[in-house]
């Protein structure tokens, strides 16, 4: 599983929070703040394989960006990964230590 919080921030700042079901519109874990529903580019792990998915539906955070996911959401990426599916495009990435 992906770890979670400040300290596993990736360098598009997306963190895997899964929400519970039936808990969107809460407020942000981490500050408090009210979260609106968007669309994101999410940085997605399937099967030790890395995925960036476009148009994913999260609730994000107003003040400071935190971005949660629904459990339903997670389920139809994983889903969606698993099949036959299209790819947009494909990147290289530099890994950095700091
Ligand atoms: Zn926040």
């Amino acid at each position: 599983m992906m770890r979670c919080g400040k300290g596993s921030a990736t360098a598009i700042g997306i963190c895997h929070h899964r929400l519970r079901e039936g808990l969107i519109g809460v407020n942000c874990e981490s500050c408090n703040s009210e979260t609106r529903p968007n669309k994101v580019r999410k940085q997605h792990w399937h099967q030790g394989k890395r995925y960036i998915v476009e148009n994913v539906d999260a609730e994000v955070c107003t003040e400071c960006g935190e971005r949660y996911y629904h459990a339903t959401t997670l389920d139809a990426i994983d889903k969606l990964l698993a099949g036959d599916h299209a790819v947009k495009e494909v990147l290289s990435v530099e890994v950095v230590c700091v």
